[in-house]
């Protein structure tokens, strides 16, 4: 659960780059870094919010017109300074690179690094991994190319990043004296956006990131994605290319939709919001399906991705919409916070009942997901505890029953409540009424229903178990699940 930028521009980048990261710090609150060029790499680096990492004088620093971002949460890896992205180094060329998602064959790779290609890794990054893997394929001996060239040997290597690494990846890079590098996994799993503005003078500025959440504020217009398996090289000079470079099925992440994303984004040419919408409307028309003779006084959202869902749930089944809980604003979000302890503590700081919306009330919440089900049961004693007469509870999609293995904090099967107990024992643990999940293929078509997209079919194995990577076996998820549990014993 990452986000990442990169700016190619006519004026310096470091506040734009900045403002990015403000605008990408949902999907990230652990650590950040900025990494520019002029004359040399300029890079600054810290722990925590963006707003607390980077002062004017830090960004007064990073002086140059090309450079990528990242603000990090960690889902492989350690949590300390050194894993914070971009990373870089400095043969060939001098790269920096930033990636969002996860290398599944991390393990083979770093082994590979390590043994043949006599690199030594400072870290457990599969960010570092992949930087080394790209370095070495552009390692020759000949490095004097023009643009053209330059891309040709880029498409060479990243023919070989499609063979050889085996996950979720979504890239951006800076090459001292070339330029900018973006590139997407063959299936296009976590999502990655172009947007271009003139720069005043005939020609145009790019942007490249996870989200196109800063575009209107800096001024960029959407241009699209970057497709799966595709390469984007723009030189120092200015100039485009791009090359398909794998083409499989398009499989992004239906989480992105669910919870992840910004409402306000658009992914793979889905409007995010619409989307969640659209949720709450199929979730409504199974409700009635389900429980024809329940319907709430009062709908409330977990506050506040499943606000969306919940207002549209509320207009399909006719029902008043209640801002029953209020949210402090001040509180990270306790999905991406790391650690179950904090995660228990922050939720009474976060929500408060509010009596009047609830008490003597037939109330139904409604969720974006339930992962481990603790906050879920807590929101529900709340709303007990301030009168509602009965609980219900919807879930805009289906049973979270197994982790992600591409980059978002979904971790093992024994945390997950829905691979652990059955939909009776769920409703008996959240100590609700009535309880219903959204179906697979209705979240499917929330997401498929509209927008001139081109999603095959999104990757939702942390709902059905089909992993849409062909390494992803029961030992390949066993060896995973036993790294997440490894790297989260040495925070
Ligand atoms: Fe997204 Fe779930 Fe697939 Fe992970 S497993 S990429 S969270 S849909």
């Amino acid at each position: 659960m990452c986000g990442l930028a990169g700016i190619y521009s006519h004026k310096p980048v470091a506040a734009e780059l900045y403002d990015s990261l403000i605008h990408l710090q949902h999907r990230g609150q652990d650590a950040a870094g900025i990494t520019t060029y002029k004359n040399h790499m300029h890079k600054t680096k810290g722990m925590g919010l963006v707003r607390d990492i980077f002062t004017e004088k830090k960004i007064k620093h990073l002086k140059g017109n090309i450079g990528i971002a990242h603000t990090r949460y960690p889902t492989h890896g350690g949590f300390g300074h050194g894993e914070i992205q971009p990373f870089w180094t400095s043969v060939p060329y001098g790269i920096a690179l930033a990636h969002n998602g996860n290398l599944t064959n991390y393990k083979e790779l770093a082994k590979n690094i390590t043994s043949n290609e006599s690199r030594y890794l400072n870290t457990n990054s599969d960010t570092e991994v992949l930087l080394h893997f790209f370095a070495d394929l552009l390692h020759y001996k000949n490095q004097h190319l023009n643009d053209k060239e330059f891309f040709d040997r880029l498409c060479s290597a990243l023919e070989k990043i499609y063979e050889h690494i085996q996950g979720a990846y979504s890239v951006v890079a800076l090459i001292i004296g070339k330029g900018l590098v973006a590139f997407r996994d063959p299936q296009g799993i976590r999502p990655l956006v172009k947007g271009i503005r003139s720069n005043g003078n005939g020609g145009h500025d790019y942007i490249i990131a996870s989200e196109n959440t800063m575009f209107y504020h800096l001024g960029f217009e959407p241009e699209g994605n970057v497709l799966p398996g595709e390469l984007i090289y723009i030189s120092e000079q200015g100039k485009v290319f791009s090359k398909r470079l794998a083409k499989k099925s398009f499989n992004p992440c239906i989480f992105e939709y669910v919870y992840f994303a910004r409402p306000d984004a658009t992914l793979n040419d889905v409007s995010v919001y619409r989307a969640r919408l659209r949720m709450g409307q199929n979730l409504a028309e199974r409700w009635k399906k389900t429980y024809p003779d329940k319907i709430p006084d009062i709908i409330i959202p977990a506050p506040s991705t499943a606000n969306t869902a919940a207002l549209s749930m509320a207009t399909a089944l006719g029902v008043r919409y209640s801002e029953g809980l209020y949210k402090n604003p001040f509180i990270g979000r306790t999905f991406i916070m790391p650690g179950q302890k904090v995660r228990k503590k922050s939720l009474s700081y976060k929500l408060t009942p509010q009596v009047t919306e609830i008490a003597g009330k037939k109330a139904m919440i409604v969720d974006d997901s339930i992962v481990r089900g603790n906050t879920s049961r807590e929101i529900v004693r709340m709303l007990r505890d301030f009168g509602a007469t009965e609980v219900y509870f919807a879930v805009a999609c289906p049973p979270v029953q197994s982790p992600c293995f591409y980059g978002v904090d979904i971790p093992t099967r024994a945390e997950l409540i829905a691979s652990n107990k059955t939909m009776d024992e769920i409703k008996q643990y959240l100590e609700v009424d009535l309880l219903l999940y959204q179906e697979i293929e209705d979240l499917a078509e929330a997401v498929m229903r509209k927008g001139d997209h081109h999603i095959d079919r999104p990757c939702m194995a942390c709902f059905d178990k089909h992993y849409i990577t062909s390494e992803m076996n029961n030992e390949k998820i066993q060896e995973l699940e036993m790294m997440r549990i490894n790297d989260r014993n040495s925070y």
